[in-house]
């Protein structure tokens, strides 16, 4: 048995989970080596025992079985040359994983890490997440494994072209529409927005998201992963008798996710006492200067070490897992996945931490996880409390559609309105399935619900 579910079952269950077992089984054997795309199935599938115990057409007409196979899987070679004139061979890839809801949507990945696996487990995901926000939009992910650091502006922009190049036969404003992720921030999106005007030969705003707001970009898209993700902090602490106000925070990374989920915190009277790198991390039990952090890490991409240059307060420690250590009530790991694992878990335990709520994708590991839920600490996972980037996201195209564009407020003002409702509708989905309180529960049970529905209306295609 894999996909176990705790309390007792019933026989319904039982019928339930020896299916998804059979699935669960088939998805590893179809995928070898796919370590991050079986941990998210497994994430997802250990939730909907009670839904589709509950609602057995979703087991007649093997619902999961389609929903784990991506519609269209696309890999490309991204051919460039660097600035010494030698040609450089990169790996592209797109997953188009479900478009039930609507046209693909999910954010491109630029880091040496990327693989389909990786890019499998986000685009999955993804599904559920852009469901969760209520906007018609369906699930893909993408990205390649190209490592923007340390490359010139020009190399980065001939990558981004010759990426584009091949992805532009595969995208479009009602087909699918990427955004930016990891390595891949408004400079990228420009770049492949440029490409991709310049094949088609027309002007098409709606088809990338997180463009500069001389052409199309959205006000708030930029601060809305970040912020989107302390409103659901908010509106967790808030139903649970807490509040941000005086609390301590601990941030991981101090990228675009990391930086505005810093300011926003700090905004409602948080104090955020440490962020990180892949290098190492730095904490201030006075507080971060987020301003500091922005002009280091958005100006030239500088490391975090640097920090202390201009802060004599504040510590650097090398290494970027024992930030974890660093005692706080709320941690927000804001950097990558599987950042938190079991030891980091029992330590912020052990230390007094009351929330968790992951900013990055999939960034617990399936222990880590299971340390905070026994330990009762209000966990937020992150296909709802990242859910406001996308959310933005989705904006940014009704914007292009109406050739419009909203103020920096009415943007702000719709993104905490769609975090409330993600929030409620996870409580709400979770407690009419047995388990209230349960986040995880709640976002899986409701991101799938409304997609399965979707899935068996337009029939088996
Ligand atoms: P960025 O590239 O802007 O920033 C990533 C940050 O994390 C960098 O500071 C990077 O440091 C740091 N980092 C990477 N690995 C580690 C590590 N192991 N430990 C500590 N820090 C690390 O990416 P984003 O902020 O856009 O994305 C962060 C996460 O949020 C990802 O999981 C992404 O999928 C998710 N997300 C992003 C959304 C968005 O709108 N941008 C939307 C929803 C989710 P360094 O500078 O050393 O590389």
């Amino acid at each position: 048995m894999t996909i176990t579910k705790e309390m007792k079952m019933t026989s319904k269950e039982e019928k339930v989970q020896k299916y998804m077992n059979k699935v669960y089984e088939k998805v590893i054997e179809r995928n070898p080596n796919e370590k991050e795309f079986h941990q998210s199935v497994k994430d997802v599938f250990q939730s909907l025992i009670p839904i589709l115990a509950k609602k057995p057409e979703y087991m007649e007409k093997n619902i999961l079985e389609q929903l784990v196979e991506p519609e269209r899987v696309i890999t490309f070679r991204v051919p460039w040359v660097d600035d010494q004139g030698k040609v450089q061979v990169n790996r592209g890839f797109r997953v188009q994983f479900n478009s039930a809801l609507g046209p693909y949507k999910g954010g491109l990945r630029f880091h040496p890490s990327v693989n389909l696996s990786i890019v499998k487990f986000l685009a999955l995901q993804q599904i559920f997440k852009n469901s969760l926000t209520g906007q018609p939009i369906g699930g893909g992910k993408g990205g390649a494994d190209f490592d923007p650091k340390g490359k010139s502006d020009n190399e980065i922009m001939r990558f981004c072209q010759s990426f584009m190049t091949e992805l532009s036969k595969h995208i479009g404003p009602d087909v699918d529409i990427p955004a930016g992720d990891i390595g891949v921030g408004a400079r990228e999106i420009g770049y492949m927005f440029g490409q991709y005007k310049k094949i088609r030969g027309s002007f098409q705003a709606g088809v990338l998201t997180g463009k500069g707001l001389n052409y199309g970009g959205s006000l708030a898209r930029k601060e809305a992963t970040g912020y989107g993700t302390v409103y659901f902090l908010q509106e967790m602490l808030k139903g649970n008798g807490m509040t941000l106000n005086g609390s301590t925070v601990v941030i991981s990374g101090s990228g675009n996710v990391s930086i505005y989920a810093m300011e926003k915190a700090i905004e409602l009277g948080a104090k955020v006492i440490a962020c990180s790198d892949s290098d190492g991390y730095i904490f201030d039990y006075n507080g971060i200067d987020v301003e500091t952090v922005k002009r280091l890490k958005e100006g030239n991409g500088d490391r975090i070490r640097y920090y202390v240059r201009e802060h004599p307060s504040a510590t650097y420690v090398e290494g970027c897992t024992g930030i974890w250590s660093v005692p706080c009530g709320v941690a927000l790991p804001c950097a990558t996945q599987n950042e938190i694992d079991e030891t980091a878990a029992k330590q912020l335990v052990e230390n007094g931490v009351k929330a968790v709520a992951e900013g990055a994708n999939m960034p617990s590991t399936a222990e880590a996880i299971e340390v905070f839920m026994k330990s009762d600490v209000l966990f937020g996972p992150a296909k709802a409390v990242n859910a406001g980037g996308v959310a933005a996201s989705s904006l940014e195209m009704a914007q292009n559609s109406m050739r419009m564009s909203w103020s920096f407020d009415e943007v702000d003002a719709q993104l905490q309105e769609i975090m409330k409702s993600i929030y409620q509708n996870c409580v709400e989905a979770a407690k009419e399935y047995g388990q209230e309180g349960n986040l995880i529960a709640g976002a899986n049970i409701a991101g799938f619900q409304k997609v399965a529905d979707a899935m068996i209306e337009q029939g088996v295609i």
